[in-house]
C-alpha cells in the first residue's frame, strides 16, 4: 500500500480519473465533488496564467471585471480558450451589491479570484476550482458560474427544487425548462435579508469550497491499494463530525462506499447529478427524517464531506442575514427544517467548529 498525505492526493486523483502525463496542450480537470474541480495546467499555461495575473488594486468589483472571461465550454475546469474581450458591463451590474453581502473572508476570497469563467452553457449553475501546476502544487482560484444565473435571469424556474428532485427522478438532469413535480420535494431557501439571495448563496458556497482546500477544513490522508482508495480523515477534520473516519472507495469513484453507506443507509442514496438510480418516492419521509435526525445543515450537503463543509459553511454564515432552509413535501407536509435542527443538539458540535474555524486570523484567502 502507497501511503499519500493531502498534496499528492492531486497526483492519485489524476492518476485515478485515467489521466496520463499532461500533454503540452491540453489541461486536464478533475471534478473532486459535483462542484468542485481541480485543474491542472501545463508548464505553458502556468507561466501564461501567472504573467496575465492581475493583483487586486482596491476596488473588487474592477479586479473581477479583469479576471473575468467567457467560456463555450459546457464543463468545468479552466477553460485556455477562455475569452476576455467578450465580457458585457450588464453582467457586473448587480455584482457589488453581493460583494457586500458576502461574508468578510468569503468576500477576501471573491475580491481575490485569479478567474472568473462565465459558461453560458455551464452544465451546473456553479462550481470553484482549485488551479494547480503540472508539479500539483497550487496557483490560483477560480470560480465559474453559468451566465443566466449569475445575472439572476432564468430564476423564475426553481433551480433548488429542480435539484432536489433529481434524487427521485421527478426531474431531468438534461430539462432546460427545469421542470418541477407537485409530488416531489420543493425547497425554500430565503435570505430575506439580502438584495441577491441566490447569487450570495451560491457564491457562497463555491467560495466556501475554495476555503476549505486552503485551508484544510477537510483534512484527510489517502492510501491506494491495486483496485481501492481508502480515504482517513484525521481527528481534527470537519468531516469526522459527520463521516466516517475511513471510507472505501472503489477505483471508479461509482459507488458509495461501504462505510458510509452503512452509517447512513438513507441520506448515502441522495444522488443528484450523478443518480444512476433514483430513491422510489414512496421514501421521500424516511430520507428527510433521517437528515432531519442528521448533523447535516442542508440535503446537499451528504452528497461528500466537500459538500458538507460548503452546506455548512453557508448556512452558518449566512445566518446573519435570515438564511433559512426547509425541504417540504406534496400537501405542505414539512419534511426537513434547518430550524429545528439548528434549535436540537444535532448542529451544536459543527457550530462550534465553524465559529471556531472563521474566528482563526491565519486562514489563508489565496495562492
Ligand atoms: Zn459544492
Amino acid at each position: 500500500m502507497l501511503k499519500i498525505s493531502a498534496s499528492p492526493l492531486l497526483l492519485l486523483l489524476f492518476g485515478l480519473a485515467g489521466c496520463s502525463e499532461p500533454s503540452t496542450s491540453k489541461l486536464q480537470s478533475l471534478r473532486v465533488s459535483n462542484d468542485m474541480v481541480i485543474s491542472r495546467l501545463t508548464a505553458d499555461q502556468e507561466t501564461t496564467f501567472v504573467a496575465a495575473r492581475p493583483e487586486l488594486q482596491g476596488d473588487c468589483v474592477s479586479h473581477i471585471e479583469q479576471v473575468t472571461c467567457f467560456s463555450q465550454s459546457e464543463d468545468p475546469g479552466f477553460d485556455a480558450d477562455c475569452s476576455f474581450k467578450a465580457v458585457k458591463p450588464e453582467l457586473f451590474q448587480n455584482l457589488s451589491k453581493v460583494i457586500a453581502e458576502l461574508p468578510p473572508l468569503h468576500q477576501k476570497v471573491f475580491c481575490h479570484l485569479d478567474r472568473l469563467q462565465i459558461q453560458p452553457g455551464l452544465s451546473t449553475i456553479g462550481y470553484a476550482s482549485q488551479i494547480v501546476n503540472e508539479k500539483h502544487e497550487p496557483i490560483g482560484t477560480m470560480i465559474g458560474f453559468r451566465e443566466d444565473a449569475l445575472k439572476g435571469q432564468n430564476l423564475k424556474a426553481d433551480l433548488e427544487s429542480w435539484k432536489e428532485q433529481l434524487n427521485f427522478g421527478f426531474s431531468d438532469p438534461k430539462d432546460p425548462s427545469y421542470k418541477i413535480s407537485d409530488q416531489g420535494p420543493k425547497v425554500e431557501q430565503p435570505i430575506p435579508q439580502a438584495e441577491q439571495a441566490f447569487v450570495l448563496y451560491v457564491l457562497t458556497h463555491e467560495i466556501s469550497h475554495l476555503v476549505d482546500f486552503m485551508n484544510n477544513a477537510n483534512k484527510q490522508s489517502w492510501t491506494e491499494s491495486s483496485d481501492q482508495l481508502i480515504w482517513t480523515a484525521q481527528p481534527d477534520s470537519f468531516s469526522m463530525l459527520s463521516w466516517p473516519p475511513v471510507l472505501t472507495y472503489d477505483k471508479d469513484m461509482q459507488k458509495n462506499p461501504p462505510e458510509w453507506v452503512a452509517a447512513s443507509p438513507w441520506l448515502s442514496q441522495l444522488c443528484y447529478y450523478g443518480c444512476n438510480q433514483v430513491i422510489a418516492p414512496v421514501h421521500m419521509l424516511d430520507v428527510y427524517q433521517a437528515l432531519q435526525a442528521s448533523s447535516f445543515f442542508t440535503a446537499y450537503s451528504a452528497n461528500s464531506p466537500y459538500e458538507d463543509f460548503a452546506e455548512a459553511s453557508s448556512a452558518f454564515l449566512l445566518k446573519p442575514l435570515g438564511f433559512a432552509y426547509r425541504v417540504v413535501g406534496p400537501q405542505q407536509i414539512t419534511f426537513f427544517d434547518l430550524e429545528v435542527s439548528w434549535k436540537g443538539k444535532q448542529l451544536e458540535a459543527k457550530r462550534k467548529w465553524l465559529l471556531d474555524f472563521y474566528n482563526r486570523s491565519d486562514l489563508q484567502y489565496k495562492y
